[in-house]
């Protein structure tokens, strides 16, 4: 029987010490970080996402600045307030909220973003700075998996590793940041052409493929950690993840499991990233 490893009160020990470093921050320089949040039409998803996104800035002491613009919102409107927001000085983390609407080239407003006030690390400078080991920021989804497998003590130096998934948000930073952990890492996509065969030979999987079911347990090798990114939605529409869990749990020595593993950890790296930047911007 695998350990779970519980994102939840993970993600609450992270939180309760953002929130007490926020109170020595604002001791210190007299303001609370702030991040701006902003979300452009109506997708419900989204409306989730950052209504969470607010909820986690209260809960640890930020400003948060919501900016809820209309479907119909230029490409020009949107640029002039990310400009607004890169020269405001209560501003830390600047996040827009994706998916935008189809009229709205999503790689144009990344690039807007000050890469100091990227929270999210999507920005082309960040990207290269995860890349060379050398960064302030990480996205959120792997610097939570990260923050998971510190939490539970799992050795990663000298270890083979096996990110299923090449997105930019999630495998391949995932991928990076293993190697920097000094995991002997491999990465499958959908042309890997046996991925089950890659899988059985690793001592951790992070399967971020976005397909329920796709990790069997014969897919794994006794011991191995397993890292579930996946959010899906099975049969009777219920949440789950990419990992078959009742199979792959007995197998396992560590796992996370879905919803309550990988999913709680992104917010709070979000909240981490913006402490961070209002440091820096502090110190500057
Ligand atoms: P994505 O952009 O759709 O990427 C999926 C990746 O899976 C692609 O690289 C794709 O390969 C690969 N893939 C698809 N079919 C495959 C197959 N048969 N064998 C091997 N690889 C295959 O998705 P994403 O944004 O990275 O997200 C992945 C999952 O994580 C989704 O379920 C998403 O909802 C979830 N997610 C969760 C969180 C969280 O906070 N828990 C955050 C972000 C994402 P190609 O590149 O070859 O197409």
């Amino acid at each position: 029987m695998a350990i779970i490893m519980d994102g939840k009160a993970t993600s609450a020990k992270v939180r309760a010490d953002l929130a007490q470093k926020t109170i020595e921050f604002k001791e210190k320089y007299g303001y609370a970080p702030g991040l701006a949040v902003i979300i452009v039409g109506e997708d419900p998803a989204s409306q989730i996402y950052v209504r969470n996104k607010k909820k986690a800035c209260e809960e640890v002491g930020y400003n948060s600045f919501e900016y809820a613009l209309p479907e119909k919102t230029t490409e020009e409107e949107l640029l002039k307030l990310i400009d607004e927001l890169n020269s405001d000085k209560k501003v830390h983390g600047i996040l827009v909220q994706s998916p935008t609407p189809r009229h709205i080239d999503e790689k144009k407003i990344q690039l807007a973003i000050r890469p100091e006030k990227d929270v999210d690390a999507f920005h082309p400078v960040n990207v290269g700075k995860i890349m060379i080991g050398d960064y302030d920021f990480v996205p959120c989804t792997p610097a939570g998996i990260t923050e998971l497998l510190d939490e539970y003590g799992i050795e990663t130096c000298g270890k083979s590793c096996v990110v299923i998934g090449r997105s930019d948000i999630v495998g391949k930073p995932m991928a990076m940041l293993m190697l920097h952990k000094n995991c002997t890492v491999t990465v499958c996509h959908s042309r890997t052409p046996d991925v089950a065969k890659v899988t059985k030979e690793a001592d951790i999987v992070i399967s971020a493929v976005g397909k329920a079911d796709f990790v069997k347990g014969d897919m794994i090798k006794e011991g191995a950690v397993v890292i579930d990114v996946g959010m899906n939605r099975n049969s009777q529409g219920k949440l789950c993840g990419d990992v078959v869990y009742d199979e792959c749990e007995k197998k396992a020595a560590y796992i996370t499991p879905v919803p309550g593993g990988v999913g709680p950890m992104t917010i709070t790296m979000l909240m981490k990233n913006t402490l961070k930047s209002a440091q820096l911007f502090a110190e500057k």
